[in-house]
């Protein structure tokens, strides 16, 4: 049984936890960093990316969820969390990223007039597509070396992972469709085991 922290500034928060409770695990809403200690992953989930960036400067959370991914620990990042996750850009006069992952985001990437769609995605690893839920969500324009491609659609990356990162533009906890969540909880288990 692992312990997943839930980055608990802003956003979609309480349907990653009942989906990791359902998955057998336990999960705790990070609020600071003295809370970040004490979990094995942590999941930066969808939202607004700017509140929540706003807010983990406020709570000291920048250089904590920094130094989290440097000593290895997964992190899952959903949508706003991909945001946060990826190289930063600037907005409002102000680079609004942890700029870990070697990923150029496109935030709000497929426009307007896609505000919100449904898709099933062809996911590498994944026998059956995938039905991802989207909401205003970004995507990813270029990756490094390192980044693995997971899925695209239109063309357009819509999920990754590097090393201990994973990134995903939709919401994989708005479907009952747990293999996202699996597979981050499937790098904890690597992690966990190599720590023992
Ligand atoms: N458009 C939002 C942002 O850039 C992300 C939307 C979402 O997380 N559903 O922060």
């Amino acid at each position: 049984k692992y312990s997943i922290g839930i980055l608990g500034m802003q956003g979609a928060t309480e349907e990653h936890a009942k989906h990791i409770y359902d998955l057998g695990h336990e999960t705790i809403l990070i609020k600071n960093k003295e809370q970040l200690e004490k979990v094995d992953g942590l999941i930066i989930p969808g939202g607004e990316s700017t509140a929540i960036w706003r807010l983990m400067k406020k709570n000291n959370l920048v250089e904590a969820v920094q130094q989290f991914a440097e000593s290895k620990k997964p992190i899952f990042g959903t949508c706003a969390g991909l945001v946060l996750l990826g190289k930063g850009q600037v907005e409002a006069g102000q680079i609004v990223s942890l700029g870990l992952m070697n990923i150029q985001v496109k935030r709000n990437g497929f426009g307007r007039q896609k505000d919100s769609f449904e898709a099933g995605l062809a996911v590498k690893g994944m026998k059956e597509t995938y039905p991802a839920v989207f909401i205003r969500a970004p995507y990813i324009e270029s990756t490094g070396e390192n980044v693995e491609i997971l899925a695209s659609y239109d063309d357009k990356i819509v999920a990754a992972r590097e090393e201990n990162l994973l990134v995903a533009a939709f919401h994989p906890e708005l479907t009952d469709d747990n293999r996202f969540l699996e597979l981050f909880l499937s790098m904890v288990g690597e992690k966990t085991v190599v720590a023992v």
